[in-house]
Parts: structure tokens; sequence; C-alpha cells
């Protein structure tokens, strides 16, 4: 490591320094509280979000019809409940009502056989659920705002899992992420973001997403369709039945997709936006599209796998076992 963090933390208490003992305890804590029911606001999150993501749209870009965009809701996604539903109940939904509505699912809700799927299955770590879905609101909204602009552009997308447009929906909706972050004013900030470190630690969890799921699905054959799908902008799709693209395969590689997005940084927001939507309508298979090279995913540099190597479990260790030392 070339940097060590020196942490001292003092009880509010006794005013001593606290401990590894009683340092552990205080995450312990912290973790169950994150496991009480209703901690966060779900559909309050999503609408802060959404009217923001509407009024950057509107000022940025002049192309889009004002009140189309005002027609966007925040809505509740009530599920099946049923095991065959598993993957819908648990996903953020968009385009229902032409393209009016964002259904974002309540994590509090989750019938025990759904948290245990998405504990084995899908989440980086278990027991973290509803945590896991107040990250997922922040990361899903601009995902799911992009498909209803896609519905409002008349994009019609005819693969049958919709990559093309789910392509694009990974890519901006981390594009609109990062354009906040930097851009807004502070007071506009903490209303969306909390508390200061939490965009970083929204990212965070966005990389240990993927780097999950990465080690659940990630091989020779699924590596190889990722980077085709990724490089030619959404266009080179798998076969609907390659054996390759099995449950969870799809969620990985947008997943992929989207924390690869936000460690290339293109700083283009605005070129990215006009390609995927500027004077485009229609099927968007039949369409030739001449993408800038500077806005395709730099590969030697966030590449998921170049990514993980930068996170060496050794030095990791080693940093823990300084942090422990020092306190
Ligand atoms: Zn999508």
């Amino acid at each position: 490591m070339k940097e060590i963090i020196t942490l001292e933390m003092k009880s509010n208490e006794t005013k001593e320094t606290i401990n590894w003992e009683n340092f552990e305890k205080l995450l312990k804590t912290i973790e169950n509280h994150l496991k009480i029911e209703k901690s966060f606001d779900y559909l309050g999150i999503g609408q802060k979000l959404l009217e923001k993501l509407k009024e950057i749209t509107l000022s940025l870009f002049d192309y889009f019809n004002k009140e189309e965009i005002n027609k966007i809701v925040i809505e509740r996604n009530y599920g099946f409940g049923e095991e065959w539903s598993k993957s819908i109940d648990l996903s953020f939904e968009s385009g229902a009502n032409f393209g009016n509505s964002i259904a974002i699912p309540i994590a509090y809700e989750f019938k025990p056989f759904l948290i245990d799927f998405w504990d084995k299955e899908l989440a980086s770590k278990p027991g973290r659920i509803f945590r896991d879905y107040m990250f997922r609101t922040y990361l899903a909204i601009p995902h799911e705002f992009v498909h209803c602009l896609q519905s409002k552009t008349k994009q019609l997308d005819k693969s049958p899992q919709n990559w093309i447009a789910e392509h694009d929906a990974c890519y901006l909706g981390v594009a609109f992420l990062n354009w906040m972050h930097k851009n807004l004013p502070v007071e506009t900030k903490n209303q969306l973001f909390p508390i200061d470190g939490f965009f970083e630690e929204l990212i965070l969890y966005s990389l240990d997403l993927a780097v999950g799921l990465f080690n659940n699905f990630g091989n020779n054959n699924t590596d190889f369709l990722y980077k085709n799908w990724r490089d030619s902008f959404g266009f080179d799709y798998p076969n609907d039945d390659d054996p390759n693209v099995v449950e969870g395969v799809p969620f990985y590689f947008k997943s992929r997709l989207g924390i690869e997005a936000f460690f290339d940084e293109t700083n283009l927001f605005q070129t990215q936006i006009n390609i995927c939507f500027k004077n485009r309508t229609g099927v968007l298979q039949e369409q030739k599209m001449n993408i800038p090279k500077e806005i395709l995913i730099d590969s030697s540099k966030s590449d998921l796998p170049i990514l993980i190597s930068s996170l060496k479990e050794e030095e990791l260790k080693d940093f823990y076992k300084q942090i422990k030392n020092e306190i």
C-alpha cells in the first residue's frame, strides 16, 4: 500500500478512543440497523431523482418534448409474488403506460423465497437486501428514465431481450448520475445524496455487485459475448437461444457495463445523449450509427478484470491489518 489512512474514533460517552472490539460492535450495530424495515424511503428517493432527471434533460436538450417528459411518474412494482416471476418482481420496470411509468420494487414487501433468491444468486453479500435496494434505486432510476426517453422518441428494439435499448440505458444511466454528481450545486446534491461520501459508496456498491456477478457468471464464453455487445455499442448481441445466456447473465452484463462506463469517465455527457437520441427514432436494428471513438468504453482502462486486479486482496488484508493495529 502506498498510503495508509489512520483512523481514530472516540466514544461520545467516555471520550476514549474506541478499540477494535468496540469498533466491530459498532459495525454490527449499524448492520443491524440497516435490517430494520422502512429505514429507506425507496419511492421518495425515486421521486427526487426523477424530478432532477427531467429538469436536466429539458434544460440541456431542446429536442425532447416538455409535456411528454413531464408525464413520467414513479410507481410501485407490485410484482406477482410467484416462483416464476422472481426476476420480474425483483426488477425496476419502465415503459408501461406509453413510457410514462417507472416502477420501483419495495424490498420490505418481498416474500422470504424472493429474498433468498436475491441473496443466493444475485447479491454481492447476503443479508443486506434493504440496503441493496436503496443503492439499486439510485442506480436504476436514471437507467429506467433512459428507457422512458426511448419510448418518448419512439425507439423500438426488436431484439428479444432489448439488447440495444438495454446497452444505452446502462451506459447513459451512469452518465446521468455522473453528470449530477459533478455539476449540480451543493445544496441540490445534498438533497439527492444524503451524506458526504454517499456517491462514492454508491459506486463501490455498484462495483461490488458487478464483481460478485463476474465471479458467478464470468467465463470465456460470456466474456466473448459481453465484449461483442459492449464494443459494438449494443448492436452485436447474443442470440436468444445461446446456452450461455442463463438467468442472471443479462443482469451481469448490464451491471458490468454500468461500472465500466463509470470508470471510463468520458466527460462527454452531451455527446453521449445526442448520439443516442438526437434524430434517432424507429427500429434501432435498422439504423447504422456512426459512433465517435471517444465515447466508446476504453477497455484498456476500465475493463472489469482490470478494475478487479487493482483491488488486490492481499493489499486489502494488509490495509485492514494496519487499521486494526492503529486503533
Ligand atoms: Zn433496462
